[in-house]
């Protein structure tokens, strides 16, 4: 079985804490812990803010790819985000719910759903723990009280705020100089604070403006907890102190994940940061202006799905370009990629064309494609499988996957591999069923039905398989929903996974959504 960590070339990764790429050793080896910031649900997601999800995607694709088992945790925060990062403005849910004139639970419920179909349709694979910030206020009043004990906070009349003077080296994360940014962008505007860096830890509700929809009773008085409060106490909790690599869009550098820091070290005593890495993607780059929030173009998934655009088609642009660079945008480029997605799917096409009908359950099938639910790789069947030639694909694909992520080089190696003219076809699809692992392109859901098949428990035969598979789309076809559920119950106890796709994945229709 798996060997974790010893796959292939060792993962190096850029870490924002100590500004170099180094050699990724995860603290516990059988297991790899990752904390990403989550969305603030109160509007759809931008896909300036979607990319950092395919570059966290990526990272947990990588290391599964190394061997190496991903506990990833996703926050949903859904009370505490101001309108700006620095303690001002308005709550961003409080906002939202007044101007839609809807119930703020409605909203987060609304807009959660729809950053994890965001996530579905970008294929993403499912966190380990999807973590709700409203689930956790008592842990945080918890945790504020802890850092009062601590001595790094004071009280206001807005709230209680954390001293950033009291923790060593606070900031170091940030690339802009503190004391620019107290002359800058730090303003002071919060009567009272005795740094411009400091930040709440818990507001207080206002005692005129009406009752807040979303307020918790705390020994500072009714109010909700701060931002970056949340992000510390739920990565703790379920991933430890510390644990492996806390990743984010590279705004949350300045701020969020400096705030977390200190709090992390208040909490704990320790000196650490409360993750070894700190992970940061750049910014999606709109130079066209065509994705402005205001005329609402191409600014959300949805927006990109309406105009023909292929989710998996922004998937393959964020690939395109190494997750620490900035990503230019503009619909051509997007469009470009489509044309990209299509090519490689139709070559792939092309190659399953070439082999028999059943013979795709003949490619081992530790390796078949798998949707990602259950994504493992036993790099060692494949090994001993494959020809030495297809064997150096794989070998250069690993080589620049290790090095920092360089997912624009690995799109060359597929290429390669489908143009070669001495592979065999077999050889070819084995080879781009484990690279998709990493890609999540589902270049290989050119089928009606594809399989993922854990052997050790399957008791039927090839010929059972592709019979009851015949059954099962029949069933299908006369609107027999039951007995279709059916044999997909008989074929999961059997331990193969189904994916329906409504017709071939290149014959895409913009009414995808
Ligand atoms: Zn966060």
């Amino acid at each position: 079985m798996t060997n974790p960590g010893t796959q292939g070339k060792p993962l190096r990764l850029f870490n924002s804490l100590t500004r170099k790429v180094e050699e990724f050793h995860p603290m516990n080896r059988a297991e790899t812990r990752i904390y990403s910031c989550g969305p603030t649900v109160y509007n759809d997601a931008h896909i300036g803010n979607l990319r950092a999800y395919v570059f966290t995607d990526t990272l947990r694709r990588a290391l599964t790819w190394k061997g190496q088992t991903v506990k990833h945790v996703i926050n949903i925060t859904d009370v505490g985000h101001l309108t700006s990062d620095q303690d001002e403005g308005e709550d961003k849910m409080e906002l939202a719910s007044q101007k839609m004139a809807r119930d703020i639970w409605q909203i987060a419920d609304h807009f959660t759903r729809a950053f994890k179909d965001d996530l579905r349709k970008l294929n993403v694979l499912r966190p380990s723990l999807w973590s709700t910030a409203t689930d956790h206020i008592q842990e945080m009043i918890a945790c504020a009280e802890r850092l009062q004990r601590a001595g790094v906070t004071y009280e206001l009349p807005t709230g209680l705020y954390f001293d950033t003077t009291k923790v060593p080296n606070y900031g170091s994360l940030s690339l802009t100089p503190m004391e620019g940014q107290s002359e800058g962008a730090r303003v002071e505007r919060i009567e009272g604070k005795r740094n411009p860096s400091d930040f709440a830890i818990w507001r207080r509700s206002p005692e005129t403006g009406g009752k807040r929809q979303m307020e918790w009773l705390s020994p500072w008085g009714a109010g909700a907890p701060g931002w970056h409060l949340e992000c510390s106490v739920m990565s703790m909790k379920y991933l430890g102190s510390p644990f492996d690599i806390h990743t984010g869009g590279i705004d949350h550098r300045e701020i969020h994940h400096c705030n977390e820091i200190a709090q992390n070290q208040a909490c704990t005593g320790a000196d650490h940061s409360g993750a070894n890495w700190w992970m940061h993607n750049n910014f999606l780059v709109d130079r066209s202006g065509k994705m402005s929030k205001s005329k609402g173009e191409f600014a959300t998934l949805t927006s990109l799905i309406k105009r023909g655009i292929h989710p998996l088609a922004f998937r393959l642009l964020c690939l395109s370009t190494h997750y620490r660079s900035e990503l230019e945008f503009s619909p051509e480029i997007v469009a470009g990629q489509q044309v990209r997605l299509k090519r490689l799917l139709g070559a792939v096409t092309a190659l399953r064309l070439k082999v028999a009908p059943g013979e795709w359950l003949r490619i081992p099938r530790e390796i078949a494609y798998s949707s990602g639910a259950s994504l493992s790789y036993p790099r060692s069947v494949l090994e001993n499988t494959l020809s030495p030639e297809a064997q150096q694909f794989v070998q250069s694909f690993d080589g620049e996957l290790a090095e920092d992520l360089m997912t624009p080089r690995l799109l060359p190696i597929l290429d390669e591999v489908l143009g070669h003219a001495k592979l065999s076809p077999e050889d070819k699809l084995r080879v781009i069923a484990s690279m998709d692992m990493v890609l999540g392109l589902n270049l290989l859901d050119t089928r009606r039905v594809d399989l993922s098949v854990r052997p050790e428990s399957a008791p039927l035969s090839e010929q059972e398989v592709e019979a009851l598979l015949l059954q099962r789309q029949e069933a299908r076809k006369a609107k027999d929903f039951a007995r279709a559920d059916q044999i997909r119950e008989q074929l999961n106890l059997a331990g193969i996974d189904l994916m329906d796709g409504q017709q071939p994945a290149w014959e895409w229709r913009p009414s995808l959504a």
